[in-house]
This record gives C-alpha cells, structure tokens and sequence, in this order.
C-alpha cells in the first residue's frame, strides 16, 4: 500500500478535498485513477515477475493429468469400473485423435486435374492394377480426367457375378448423391424409396416393401437381415437408412430412435433400443419373463427355448449354443428362493433356524447370482454382450410382484454401408475371422451404450468370454439344451 497512491489517500488532508468534491465527479475521478494506476503497476509487475508460460494448454494438461490421475482400470480387459469416472472422461476425450468417417466430404483441396492430366494413361492404369476392383472403379469415377485415362473397363469388372461385393462396396461410396434412392443388396442396384422418410420397422409377417424389387420374392436370393427374436428380423435396409441419416442427414434416412420397438410374444416381453456410436449402430436388446422357483431342468427349457425353431426366446447371436449362455441362464433360474412355507411345524422350523442364523426371510429379496451367472458375457466371435439378471416385476394381470429372468444383449451392427461389413457378418455366423476381445479391447459394447443414456447405468463388472473354451460344436454340443 503506497501512500502515493490516490486510491488510497486516507490522510486529514485528502477527507477535506474530497469532502469539498462534487460526490459523483470523486467517485469517478477515484475510479478512473485507481485503474489507471492499477494496469500500470500490473504491466509493471508482468514484465518484473511474469509467470512462466505454461507448457501445455490448460484443457491439455487437464486431460493429462486426469489420466494420469485416473489410470486404475481393469487389467483384464482395460474398463474403467467407475461410471462416474467413464462420465467424466467423456468431457476430457480427446476428440482431434478421433479418426472420422471415410465418407466424410472434403473440398478444400486444392484442384489437381493438372497433376493428373500430366501423368500418361498407362502410368494410371498401372496404378489401378494395383487396386481392387472397387477401388478402381472408385478412381475412374474420381474425376472425367481420370475417367479419360483409366476408361469404362473398370465399372465393367465390377459387373462379373465374382466381384459382386465389390461392387457393393463400390455403390455403397456413392450413397450421398442418391437420397431418394436404397441401395438394394440382392440386386446390386440402387431403388427408388416408396416410403421415403416414412420406413418402419415391422414384425417380420408383416410385408414391408421400402422400394420396388424384382428379387423380392426371390427366396433364393433373400435380402440380408439379423434375426433379433422369433418374428422379429432387422432388414439391413434399416440399418443403411440410420447410418445414412447419421452421415448425410434426414433426407437420407432414419434416426436411431425410431427403430426402438416394445413387443410381447409367448410370454416374454421385448425391448430394442438403438445407438449410434463412432460411425457403428448399436441395438440393445431386452427380453424378460417370469419364473417360477425351482423349475426342473425340462421346465428350464420350456421357459428358455421356443418349441418352433429351438432358438432362446430371448435375443442371441449366432453363436448362441458354443459357450456358456444358456447354461448359464439356468444357473440364473436356479438362483430364484424358493416359496417357503409360513405356517405350521414347518414354518416355525423355518422361522427359529433364520433367528439362529440371524436373518429374516424375505420371499421377495432381491435374488443373489454366483460368480457363473452374474458376470457379463462377451461372444468371442461377434460383438455381443450378454447380462443375465433376475429381477422382481409387477405382473400387470394380478398386480403381484414376481421373480423374473431378463437377459440383456447388446450388439453392434457395423456401419451399414454393406453386408459384408465384418461386424454384420460376425453376428450373423458369416465371418469367422472376428476377435469381439480385439476391437472392444478397452470398453465393452455395454459399457458404450449405457453411457450414452447415463440415467440407466450399469453396476461395474467384469466381463468374461461367453465360450472361454472356445469349443465349436453348434448343434452337436450337448450344453445348449
Ligand atoms: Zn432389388
Ligand atoms: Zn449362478
Ligand atoms: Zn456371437
């Protein structure tokens, strides 16, 4: 505090003068002053004891530091087993490392029709033999200078019945400049909509054209589509109409929420739900019923299996009968405690040993799973995850709250653009090349989508492999039924 300062004159002489000011013109004289001096004495003291700059970003160092901080996750599969802690990293991911969509837009660059011109015909048709035949076809149709030196040849390639995924993929990368038109994968051509904007997911007995096809009644040649449950199938034409109107816009397509559908068939009711995540959809899966306690194994299978086609009442991917899943249901169904008698001898019995032990019996506790059945489930050959849960659930036709048996799976369906993507082949039982413990190596499928509606969080927990033995044997295996 300097006593040359004028804000802070506090001396005899100064109250007199300031007694005798104007009361307005003194405060913002004394106002206009005291800045004044202020920024001097702070662009003195900058250049005197300036801070060191620092050498990071702030948000950088944050992110930094926050991993640092933050580094305890499960070593087993890399999970953060905090939700709080998945929130909050989030807001510090980094988003520059984030690699973006293929068919993201660019037309900044700078032209290079000079460049190309420049080189000679055969030099391109050099560089194109060392392309597959979708690619190609891709660089003739770049631009008409490539067009002129590479010819109609490729697109003609893409025409042999050898190369018909290829030439998927070679349309699927034209999909932005035809929103009024689906690609249709049986036909390898693109069809005008006839329900543009209007597509609905509908029970599979339901006939639900989304454009004019001559294969449409072709069984031999059947539109591609993932079998969520009985009677429930999802088209991929739904699964390329989101995915467009994620990458395009509304006019290509539909939004992720309206595929969500409820449904209640043979007792069990269902759920989807649907969620876009780093250019791939994902589908939630629901499915739940009421058990009884102590069902006897053939009970079990009554409750679990459809007599129709054998496959679970709940939804499961291909993979479904290697492994440990429906064992592990059954396990799940063992767990529900049993209705106990409350009267006579017997209840008395029941009553003095709980008193004993220290416990009351509760026929409606929560019920416990072991160590078998309670973990998350991860299909190694497909992105799937499967929870098994018993839960206590209002039965609406007496108003009674009952033990119910609710398996979860999550999916991922690829990123639309053709069926032989590999996460759509995966789930399916086409690609046998797919490691689910390789790409979702640092967070489970689960995990992902539940963040993005963190109302409903799951309870950490590990994961394990749904067939840790990794023994194939589908239908000749004895533990699936
Ligand atoms: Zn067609
Ligand atoms: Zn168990
Ligand atoms: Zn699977």
């Amino acid at each position: 505090m300097s006593a040359e300062s004028p804000g802070q004159k506090h001396g005899f002489k100064s109250f007199f003068n300031n007694a005798l000011r104007p009361k307005k013109s003194r405060q913002t004289l004394r106002k206009g002053s005291r800045s004044t001096t202020d920024l001097r004495l702070a662009a003195r003291s900058s250049v005197d004891e300036a801070p060191p700059m620092p050498e990071l970003a702030p948000l950088h160092a944050h992110r930094l530091k926050y991993k640092e901080l933050h580094a305890a996750v499960d070593t087993q599969l890399g999970e953060r087993q905090d939700y709080t802690e998945i929130i909050h990293s989030l807001g510090t991911l980094d988003l520059n490392g984030n690699t973006g969509s293929a068919y993201e837009y660019n037309d900044h660059r700078p032209p290079g029709e000079g460049d190309i011109a420049s080189l000679p015909s055969n030099l391109w048709a050099e560089i194109a033999s060392y392309l597959n035949p979708a690619e190609a076809a891709s660089l003739a149709i770049a631009s008409i200078t490539l067009y002129r030196h590479l010819g109609p040849k490729h697109f003609m390639r893409l025409d042999h019945p050898s190369n018909l995924t290829y030439k998927l993929t070679f349309l699927s990368g034209i999909d932005n400049t035809l929103p009024h038109h689906l690609l249709c994968i049986p036909c390898a051509i693109y069809h005008r909509r006839t329900q543009e904007g209007t597509e609905r997911l509908k029970p599979s007995h339901v006939l639900n054209p989304l454009f004019k096809c001559p294969n449409a009644r072709n069984t031999g040649n059947p539109p591609p589509r993932h079998r969520i449950t009985h009677g429930r199938l999802l088209p991929f034409t739904f699964v390329q109409l989101t995915m467009r109107n994620h990458r395009y816009g509304p006019r290509y397509g539909l939004t992720p929420d309206t595929l969500g559908r409820r449904w209640q068939r043979d007792d069990w009711s269902h759920a989807t739900r649907f969620h876009i995540h780093d250019g791939h959809l994902l589908m939630r899966v629901t499915s739940q019923t009421f058990a009884a306690p102590g069902l006897t194994p053939s009970a079990m299978r009554i409750l679990l299996y459809s007599r129709e086609d054998y496959w679970p009442y709940f939804s499961a991917c291909a993979h479904w009968r290697d492994g440990e899943l429906m064992p592990a249901c059954k396990c799940a169904l063992d767990h529900i405690p049993k209705v106990r008698q409350t009267g006579g001898l017997q209840g008395l019995e029941h009553r003095v040993k709980d008193r004993i032990a220290g416990q009351i019996f509760d026929p409606n506790a929560l019920t416990t799973l072991c160590g078998f059945c309670r973990p998350m489930r991860r299909c190694p050959e497909c992105p799937t995850e499967y929870l098994i849960e018993v839960k206590l659930c209002e039965d609406r036709t007496d108003g009674r709250f009952k033990q119910a048996i609710v398996v979860t799976r999550w999916t991922d369906l690829g990123d639309g653009t053709t069926p032989g993507g590999i996460e759509w082949g995966a789930i399916n039982g086409t690609n046998g090349d797919y490691d689910s413990f390789e790409h979702y190596s640092k967070r489970g499928i689960a995990s992902i989508f539940e963040a993005a509606f963190t109302a409903d969080t799951l309870p950490g927990q590990r994961v394990l492999s749904l067939n840790p033995k990794k023994k194939k044997l589908g239908e000749k295996g004895n533990g699936w039924y």
